[in-house]
């Protein structure tokens, strides 16, 4: 992992990691409507489509958990940051990540 290329300052490397993790979110946004969707409407959705759509779903939650596990780590000590959006400073090691 190359902790140092965004530059040293964590809160900066925490600002990049954040917004990578809210697009992740904003991706995931149209399968939570397609699947709101399929529980209004369950009859207009024929098997094929209904098991495509629950491959490609579980594809997507599968890749979001391995990419926030990755990205949403402690610039300093490379810890996992928890489950909150927004750390006042690391669990671990107490780095400062908002400014
Ligand atoms: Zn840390």
């Amino acid at each position: 992992m190359a902790r140092q290329t965004l530059g040293n300052n964590p809160s900066v490397v925490f600002r990049a990691k954040k917004r990578r993790q809210i697009a992740i979110l904003w991706f995931g946004l149209p399968f939570i409507g397609v699947i709101v969707w399929f529980n209004q409407f369950p009859q207009q959705l024929n098997n094929a489509v209904a098991g495509t759509f629950a491959i490609v779903a579980i594809s997507y939650v599968a890749f979001a958990v391995i990419f926030s596990l990755l990205n949403w780590r402690c610039p300093c000590c490379n810890k996992w940051l928890g489950k909150e959006l927004s750390p006042f400073s690391c669990r671990n090691c107490g780095v400062g990540l908002r400014r």
